[in-house]
C-alpha cells in the first residue's frame, strides 16, 4: 500500500475508514474538528455534525446497536457535554464496535481547560488508547473497533493536540470489508437500564475490567524498548516522542493502552532499569498508577503539570533535576515572532453589537478620556465572540462553558441583581446548549436579555454547519432550523431580528429590550466575513477631515491602525468596504467613505 503523509485527526478518520466505520457523528472542537471532515468525504460513510457531543455519542451508540462500527469525536471538553451518554455507553456496552474520540488540549491552545480525559476512561471503565503520531492514530483507530467489540465496550480514543494537527507517514493496512447489515434485536437486559438490569450490567462491565486488564499485560498496544538499564522512561501519546529524542539511549516502556494499565509489565520494565522517569502530558495519570503500585518514579516533581510538553521542556526539567547534562538542543528554536493576540475578523458582524454593548455599557472610552464603571452586565459564552472580551471592546465578564451564558444571566437576575443581566451567545451555540438554558429562563421568567449572534455558521473551529445553517458535514444542503421560530416556539413573546450592521437599529432594539422587563431575544443577524463574497470597495479615510479621535478604533477591526506618522489608517487589503462600513457609522466627522477604484 502507498504511504501517506497524514495528521492525526486524518489518520484517525482513514484508520476508523478502513475498520469498516458506517457512522460518525460529531461536534466541531478544536482540536478534533478535522477527523469528522476527513470521514464526510468517504463514501459510503455517515457523518454528521450533531447538537452537540452528548448527542454525538447517542446517535453513533444507537448506530453500534444495530451491529454497525460507529464512532463519536469532540475535544476533551465536549466529553463533559457527553458525559451521561458516556456512562450509558459504558454500562450497556455495544453490538457493533463503539470508538469515542476526546482529543486533548494540553496547554490550552484553544479551550477553556486543560482537563485530562483518561479521568473519565477510569470513571466509566473503558479502555484508553493514546496515538502519539499518525501511524499510530491510523493503527489504533482500527485496534480500537476490534476491542471495543472483543470486550463489549465503548473505546475512548485520546489522542492530543500536536499528534491531531502534526503530520507524518503513515503506512495503511488492507481495509476491512465488513459485511454487516444494520439490524436491531431485543435485549432489554442490555439495553434498557432499568435499576435491575443496570446492576447486571454494571457487574458485567466490572468483569470487562478484569479481562481488559489481563489483556493490557499481552497487547501490542504496549511495547518496551530496551536500552540502557541505567535510565527507564515510562511514556504515553506525544511525550514518548519527544522523550525519544532527548534520552536516546535510554530504555522505553510505550503505553497506547493508558487504560487499564499493565501492572506486571510495569513492574517488570521498572525491575530492569535503576531510575524510572514517567514522561506524560497533563496529569499524573500513569505516575499515579506507579505509585500505587510502590514503584519508586520521578515525574511530575520534574516535569510540568500543566502545558504542553515539548523536546526543549522536556529536556530543560532533566537537566534541573540532573538526570541529563545541559546538552545543547538538536533543534533550533523558532525565530521569535511577534505574539498576535486574537482578534475578531475585519468585517465581523459581532464588532457592531460588540462596539454597541461597550458605548452603552460605558466600556469603550476615547483616548484620554477615564473609563467610566461598567454598566451593563454581560455574560459571554463559547465561541469567536467570546473575543469580545479584549480590548477595546472588553464586554465579557463571565465565559465559562458551552450555553452557560443565559443561564449565568438568569442566575444573576433570579438572585437580585440590580441591573437587568445581558446573555450574549452564538447560533451555533446557541443550538449545542443554548437552547436548554433559553427553555429554563422561558420556564422561570427570568427576566433577561439574550442576543444570539448568528453569522449562519460555526466559525471558530472553522465553518462547520449546525441545525441553523442549512449545511451538512458532507457541505450538502441540509433542513435548516430557523432560530427566531425555534425561540417563539420556546415561548419567548418578545423576539426580534436586527441586521449586524446596521448600528442605529442595534442601538434601538437593544435599548428598547434592556428597558423592557420582559424576557428579550435578540437575534443580530450578520454573515461571518470569510465566507461571504458581499465585498465592494474598502473604506478609505480622508485626513483632512479625521481629527484622529480615535472612535473608530473602537470598533476593534483589525483593518483600522493607528500609525505614528499616517494617524489613522484602513488597510485597504483587509477591510471588507460597504458590506460592513460599520466605521463609516461610527466616524463623527464623516471621514470615512468608500474608496475610489475596483471593487473587490
Ligand atoms: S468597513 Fe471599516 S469596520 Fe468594516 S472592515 Fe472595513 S475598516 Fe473594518
Ligand atoms: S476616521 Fe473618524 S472616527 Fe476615526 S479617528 Fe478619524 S475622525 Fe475619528
Amino acid at each position: 500500500m502507498e504511504r501517506l503523509l497524514l495528521s492525526g485527526n486524518e489518520a484517525i478518520a482513514l484508520g476508523a475508514c478502513h475498520a469498516g466505520l458506517k457512522l460518525a457523528a460529531a461536534y466541531p472542537g478544536t482540536p478534533s474538528t478535522e477527523i469528522l471532515e476527513a470521514i464526510a468525504k468517504f463514501p459510503g460513510i455517515y457523518a454528521e455534525w450533531s447538537s452537540n457531543e452528548a448527542v454525538a455519542v447517542e446517535v453513533a451508540l444507537g448506530a453500534c446497536y444495530t451491529g454497525v462500527r460507529a464512532m463519536a469525536c469532540m475535544k476533551h471538553v465536549g466529553l463533559n457535554v457527553a458525559a451521561d451518554a458516556f456512562m450509558a455507553a459504558s454500562t450497556t456496552g455495544v453490538r457493533g464496535g463503539l470508538v469515542i474520540v476526546a482529543a486533548d488540549d494540553p496547554g490550552i491552545h484553544s479551550s477553556q481547560n486543560e482537563q485530562d480525559s483518561r479521568n473519565y476512561a477510569r470513571l466509566g471503565k473503558v479502555p484508553c488508547l493514546e496515538p502519539s503520531d499518525s501511524q499510530e492514530a491510523y493503527d489504533f483507530a482500527r485496534s480500537a473497533f476490534q476491542l471495543s467489540e472483543e470486550f463489549d465496550t465503548p473505546v475512548l480514543l485520546r489522542p492530543t493536540t500536536r499528534v491531531c494537527h502534526s503530520k507524518s507517514v503513515v503506512m495503511p493496512s488492507p481495509k476491512l470489508e465488513l459485511e454487516r447489515t444494520p439490524q436491531f434485536s431485543h435485549e432489554p437486559g442490555k439495553l434498557v437500564m432499568l435499576p435491575g438490569a443496570a446492576r447486571e450490567r454494571w457487574r458485567k462491565v466490572l468483569e470487562r475490567m478484569e479481562k481488559l486488564t489481563i489483556y493490557a499485560e499481552k497487547s501490542p498496544l504496549n511495547r518496551a524498548v530496551e536500552g540502557s538499564a541505567e535510565l527507564g522512561i515510562v511514556a504515553s501519546g506525544i511525550g514518548f516522542q519527544y522523550a525519544r529524542e532527548v534520552f536516546p539511549n535510554a530504555s522505553f516502556l510505550k503505553l497506547g493502552l493508558t487504560h487499564p494499565l499493565p501492572d506486571k509489565l510495569i513492574r517488570d520494565f521498572a525491575g530492569r532499569v535503576k531510575k524510572v522517569l514517567v514522561i506524560e502530558e497533563v496529569e499524573d495519570f500513569i505516575e499515579q498508577y506507579l505509585r500505587s503500585q510502590g514503584i519508586t518514579a520521578l515525574g511530575k516533581e520534574i516535569f510540568p503539570r500543566t502545558g504542553e510538553f515539548s523536546p526543549d521542556i522536556i529536556r530543560d526539567s532533566a537537566v534541573k533535576a540532573g538526570i541529563i547534562d545541559n546538552t545543547p538542543a538538536k533543534s533550533w528554536p523558532a525565530a521569535g515572532l511577534a505574539r498576535r493576540p486574537p482578534l475578531l475578523c475585519p468585517g465581523c458582524p459581532h464588532s457592531g453589537v460588540f462596539f454597541t454593548l461597550s458605548s452603552l455599557g460605558h466600556r469603550s472610552t476615547l483616548p484620554g478620556k477615564k473609563p467610566r464603571p461598567p454598566k451593563l452586565t454581560i455574560c459571554g459564552d463559547i465561541g469567536c465572540y467570546t473575543l469580545g472580551a479584549y480590548q477595546p471592546l472588553g464586554v465579557i465578564d463571565t465565559c465559562g462553558c458551552m450555553g452557560a451564558g443565559i443561564s449565568q444571566a438568569a442566575g444573576m437576575a433570579k438572585a437580585g441583581a440590580a441591573e437587568k443581566p445581558l446573555a450574549v451567545i452564538g447560533d451555533s451555540t446557541f443550538m449545542h446548549s443554548g437552547i436548554n438554558s433559553l427553555l429554563n429562563a422561558v420556564y422561570n421568567q427570568a427576566k433577561i436579555c439574550v442576543l444570539i449572534l448568528d453569522n449562519g455558521t460555526t466559525a471558530m473551529t472553522g465553518h462547520q454547519g449546525h441545525p441553523g445553517s442549512g449545511l451538512a458535514a458532507t457541505r450538502q444542503p441540509a433542513a435548516r432550523v430557523i432560530i427566531e421560530e425555534l425561540v417563539r416556539g420556546a415561548g419567548v413573546r418578545n423576539a426580534s431580528v436586527v441586521d449586524a450592521f446596521d448600528l442605529k437599529a442595534v442601538r434601538a432594539e437593544l435599548r428598547r429590550a434592556m428597558a423592557s422587563s420582559e424576557l428579550e431575544v435578540i437575534i443580530v443577524r450578520g454573515d461571518c466575513p470569510t465566507l461571504t463574497r458581499k465585498r465592494s470597495r474598502p473604506r478609505i479615510i480622508n485626513t483632512e477631515k479625521c481629527d484622529n479621535c480615535g472612535a473608530c478604533l473602537l470598533i476593534g477591526c483589525s483593518a483600522i491602525k493607528k500609525s505614528e506618522s499616517d494617524g489613522i489608517i484602513i488597510d485597504s487589503g483587509a477591510c471588507v468596504g460597504g458590506y460592513c462600513a460599520l466605521c463609516q457609522q461610527v466616524c463623527p466627522k464623516e471621514a470615512i467613505s468608500e474608496s475610489i477604484g475596483e471593487a473587490v
